[in-house]
């Protein structure tokens, strides 16, 4: 095997590598049953092999025949703004798909680091134990956050192995799944092959297997009656997938809406909860609108709108504040992959429609076609940010411990405590965990709110002296408490502002832990360096029920400092 390029082709059958005395580290319960298997499945033999691959389920080693067989994905990809040609599962061998009897969904089971594929290039097909121990947490506590993430499954140590990186390190496997791991980039590579007969064969494959079928994508023609296949989808307000005259609107224009949605909503999360992937190339974002592939990610401590994990990233073009136009930037890659098809018009649709019979290299016929196509992607970009704004304001919202938004809000309530916190350092995620629990009652005076600002101070290392910043950090807090107080008077009632309802409520959306990169980085040494292994299972724990009031914030020891006055995430 080494790097070539595939033709005609989207995968390619590949068989994992053979693994020596692999060390089941752990396995996700949530995953597990979400696949529809038993947690004591996973102490079996059997799926001790399956995890590293030594087995393959469907296949028969001996008569070398089966009905499945693995298989790698061939994709491309923009990788920071530039075409960056064929790449593809060069670490990601598929096992088999897997529908859980009891939901009906169906997973794609694979392996990441079990060795080469045809789309390894010139790397070596391994996952060291730091990155799988990082994407094993991440997915099972962004799915845990209800935010949309391909999944984790088991993770397995392989003693053996030694994998060159900046040093040498343990090399690992993790299973993962996902209802797709179709990305953009398996546009971009047909695209860039010029094969449109593959780009509608796998755009049909998706509106009808991965999606269910195309009557399940809403945003037809607006009935004002709501014909059943219009039914806005995930609480998203029927006038944002309204949208242009059916009269243009074919099944490819619907299947590239319901993607532009998904995207939305899912960036709209991360920006709720501070998450950021590091490497939004096309290649890693999802036709579903899964977060997906993890590799420099981070949450925000203190918030900072120009942060991003990736040390590379000078441009800062994956930051935080820029996911958004990121995402949405790689949405009109697949829009111009898509675009033929898009722009075609309602013939399209029917299924004798040959794509080869448009012709771009006939500019006549073409032009119209482009133009449309053009237009409809222009359009769809309205959509994405009506999208992505409604979900932002309804979970800043909810964040707040608001029951409603008021056009207000954004300006005096949003924006005014992103501010705060940029100017003060404040921690984005402890902030409104520690806020769940502040009762409006001693929010009254002034006094008081200068007394419950300093709670959300307590984790800064250099507190400023007595008198001087410290106390007008508190005073701009307070300022901003009170603005909150009087709102949530009067969306609750003030009998009401402190009930445990309202309390309740807010800590559903405010989680008490989430992975740090400084959590993850302990976990990660104590598992490697000191052989400890509940550890592990513990922060999966906490990782997947990231709401809890359970932890004591004495988990871990650092900080991110490495000095241990880290609170914890304890409300
Ligand atoms: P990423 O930066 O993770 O999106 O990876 C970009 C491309 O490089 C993908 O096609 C990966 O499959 C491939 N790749 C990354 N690391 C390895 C590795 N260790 N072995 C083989 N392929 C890799
Ligand atoms: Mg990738
Ligand atoms: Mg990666």
């Amino acid at each position: 095997l080494g790097p070539r390029q595939v033709k005609n082709a989207i995968f390619t059958w590949v068989r994992p590598e053979k693994q020596q005395d692999p060390e089941l580290l752990a396995v996700s319960p949530a995953a597990m049953r979400d696949l529809g298997l038993a947690l004591s499945e996973a102490d079996t033999e059997e799926f001790r092999q399956v995890a590293v691959g030594n087995k393959i389920i469907g296949w028969d080693e001996e008569t070398l025949s089966g009905p499945g067989y693995p298989w790698a994905q061939c994709y491309g990809g923009f990788q920071f703004g530039q075409w960056a040609g064929q790449l593809g599962d060069g670490r990601a061998i598929s096992l088999f798909e897997g529908t859980n009897p009891a939901t009906g969904v169906r997973y794609e089971v694979q392996l990441k680091g079990a060795g080469m594929t045809p789309y390894s290039r010139f790397a070596d097909g391994k996952a060291v134990l730091r990155s799988s121990i990082r994407e094993f947490i991440v997915s099972e506590n962004l799915h845990a956050l209800g935010i949309p993430s391909t999944r984790a499954l088991a993770i397995s140590l392989l003693p053996h192995s030694r994998v060159r990186r900046e040093t040498m390190e343990p090399g690992a496997i993790v299973v993962r799944m996902a209802q797709s791991w179709l990305r953009f980039g398996n546009f971009d590579i047909l695209r860039a092959r010029g094969d449109r007969k593959l780009v509608r064969q796998l755009a049909t494959y998706i509106g009808e297997e991965v999606f269910d079928g195309w009557d399940k994508l809403p945003g037809r023609l607006a009935d004002p009656e709501g014909a059943p296949g219009d039914e806005p989808p995930r609480g998203i307000p029927k006038e944002t997938i309204e949208g242009p005259p059916g009269a243009e609107e074919n099944r490819f224009h619907r299947l590239y809406r319901e993607i532009i949605r998904r995207n939305a909503l899912t960036v709209a999360k991360w920006q709720i909860y501070g998450f950021m992937n590091g490497v939004l190339n096309t290649d890693n974002t999802s036709i579903l609108g899964l977060s997906i592939d993890f590799g420099p990610f981070a949450f925000m401590d203190n918030f900072d709108p120009n942060y991003t994990p990736n040390h590379d990233d000078f441009a800062l073009r994956y930051s935080y504040r820029n996911q958004a136009t990121i995402i949405w930037w790689n949405l009109v890659r697949l829009g111009e992959a898509l675009g033929e098809l898009i722009g075609a018009g309602p013939e399209v649709d029917s299924d004798s429609f040959v794509t080869n019979g448009l012709n771009f290299d006939d500019e006549a016929a073409s032009k119209p076609i482009e133009e449309r196509a053009h237009k409809l992607i222009t359009q769809a970009g309205e959509e994405f940010k009506a999208v992505f704004m409604g979900e932002f304001k309804r979970l800043f919202t909810a964040r707040l411990g608001l029951k409603t938004y008021k056009e207000s809000d954004f300006d005096s309530l949003f924006d005014s405590l992103l501010n705060t916190m940029e100017a003060l350092e404040l921690d984005y995620n402890l902030f409104f965990r520690r806020l769940s629990t502040l009762k409006t009652a001693d929010l009254q005076t002034e006094e008081g709110r200068q007394k419950a600002a300093e709670v959300f101070f307590s984790q800064v290392e250099d507190v400023p002296g007595p008198g001087t910043d410290k106390e007008k950090a508190c005073k701009r807090v307070g300022e901003w408490l009170d603005k909150w107080r009087v709102r949530i008077e009067e969306d609750w009632s003030t009998s009401a502002a402190d009930s445990e309802e309202r309390v309740v409520a807010m800590k559903k959306v405010n989680p008490s832990f989430i992975p740090r990169g400084w959590i993850l980085d302990e976990v990660i040494r104590r598992v490697e360096k000191q052989g400890e292994r509940d550890v592990l299972k513990r922060v999966l724990h906490m990782a997947t029920h990231p709401f809890e009031d359970a932890w004591t914030g004495k988990e871990f020891e650092d900080g991110p400092t490495g000095k241990g006055i880290y609170q914890g995430d304890k409300a």
